[in-house]
């Protein structure tokens, strides 16, 4: 049987939503081609004094927009083929969400658990200086981020090296997810999870959409399962537990836990810590097989882990009305058009999990700015909002508390600007798709392949090269 890979997979997404446009073909082959890849071999001198060759990619699928934009990931399954899908899906996220970069996305083939973290700060120092050396890092030129396997720890090594061998005025946006006091921006670390919630939460909320699935308007009570308790797993989870979703089963690695009024994610993080595993939580059973979980009886099925998790082999068995593609690439396309002759509402990866993209960019204009978001104005908001409660007090002779005029009063901080921009971000996009979708009477990726065409072919349009 031959398999279809990753990248060709993504691209079929695109060809099936290029029918949709009337761009040439040209046009559309330049939009769906990988620019450039790289290959990377180098020596890591383990602890025990041993030489590795350790392997990594770093593929810029579009230059249409610069810088281009995309995460670095940790894991065993990095291949040529999975970082040119993964940038290519960069460059259709960006444009759903109108977050003006080109895609990339970077890869080292290695499982973390193996390596001590001195090793781990040698593998990404030496790769962040290869990727300098190829000019395949920069402000202006390519941004890395955190994704599978690497978080603001790998980002902190990689803004250092890259400060110490390139100083300049905006080094500090040569990466994103850092840690804020190395740069980085609040919010960022939950942002992926926080914007798979708002995309979630806006699908519930077209009520004519939930009746077809046989649902009640809005996400309070749905009853969801989360496979994949990574960053991204455990904040969807939180936040969609915290408006009231009904957490019932989670899936790791090492085994899969179910509780049918419920998991606190919290607890299950707390109890994770200690332990070292999800399974074992006390105020949950536990199943038999990862796989059983994504085959039990709920509303919301939300992938949070790597790709080709849904496929022909059991996709037909999904009993979830829709599923919220949190992770990059969780549903093959055969496993697509399975879940989708069923009915059910696919909420496409290449719009729900731009969250962490969209305060990445906040991030980077932070850098570029070199101030935070609410510094100059926070104090200014709260003083005006201060006066004009005074002047309603003094008129209406109702005396406002100070907790409450704390509270009306307070001007936003670089938290509440990230958070509310992030919100706004998902509720557009999902609005433009959604039109899309019901323009075309087609499902909401495609929608979203052909909003990012769209906005792609509009820039090579408007560059004279495809007139
Ligand atoms: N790795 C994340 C993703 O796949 C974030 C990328 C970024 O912030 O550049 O979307």
């Amino acid at each position: 049987m031959s398999k279809i890979s990753f990248f060709d997979q993504v691209n079929h997404y695109f060809d099936r939503a290029a029918s949709y446009t009337k761009f040439k073909k040209g046009l559309l082959e330049q939009i769906k081609s990988c620019n450039t890849v790289c290959h990377f071999t180098f020596p890591l001198k383990r602890d025990d004094g041993s030489i590795e060759s350790i392997h990594a990619w770093r593929a810029e699928h579009s230059h249409h927009k610069l810088p281009t934009k995309g995460g670095i990931r940790y894991s065993l399954e990095v291949n040529e083929d999975e970082v040119k899908a993964l940038a290519a899906l960069m460059t259709y996220k960006c444009s759903v969400v109108d977050v003006p970069f080109g895609g990339a996305k970077g890869g080292v083939r290695i499982d973390r658990r193996n390596y001590s973290e001195a090793e781990l700060e040698r593998i990404t120092r030496r790769f962040t200086f290869e990727l300098v050396n190829k000019r395949f890092i920069g402000p202006d030129i390519d941004v890395p981020a955190p994704d599978y396997g690497t978080g603001e720890k790998e980002m902190g090594w990689i803004v250092d090296t890259y400060t110490a061998v390139h100083p300049s005025l905006n080094a500090e946006g040569c990466v994103t997810g850092k840690p804020v006091a190395l740069g980085g921006i609040r919010g960022r670390t939950e942002a992926t999870g926080r914007g798979v919630f708002f995309g979630v939460r806006e699908a519930c909320d077209q009520g004519d959409d939930m009746k077809k699935l046989g649902l009640t308007k809005g996400l309070e009570g749905k009853k969801v399962i989360v496979q994949g308790f990574g960053n991204v797993g455990y904040h969807s989870a939180k936040f969609i537990m915290d408006a009231g979703g009904v957490i019932t089963c989670i899936a790791e690695y090492d085994g899969a836990i179910y509780n049918e009024n419920g998991i606190d994610v919290i607890e299950l993080d707390k109890h994770r810590k200690e332990t070292g595993s999800i399974t074992g939580f006390p105020k949950a059973k536990a199943l038999s097989s990862t796989l059983e979980a994504l085959e039990m009886e709920c509303d919301i099925l939300v992938p949070a882990a790597l790709e080709n998790q849904l496929h022909k082999g059991n996709a037909s068995k999904i009993k979830a009305k829709i599923i919220a593609e949190a992770a990059n690439g969780p549903t093959t396309m055969a496993a697509h058009d399975i879940i989708k002759e069923r009915g059910a509402l696919i909420i496409p990866d290449n719009y729900l999990n731009a969250g962490g993209v969209t305060v990445s960019y906040f991030e980077w204009l932070k850098n570029l700015s070199h101030v935070r978001f609410g510094r100059m104005d926070r104090r200014f908001e709260e003083n005006s909002n201060r006066r004009m409660l005074q002047a309603i007090q003094d008129l209406t002779n109702r005396t406002i508390s100070e907790d409450e005029m704390y509270m009306l009063a307070r001007g936003a901080d670089e938290q509440d600007i990230v958070d509310s921009g992030l919100e706004d971000t998902m509720m557009t996009s999902y609005n433009q798709i959604n039109d899309i979708k019901n323009e075309f009477g087609i499902d909401l990726r495609t929608a979203a392949f052909v909003s990012a065409i769209r906005k792609v072919a509009v820039i090579y349009e408007k560059m004279g090269i495809f007139p």
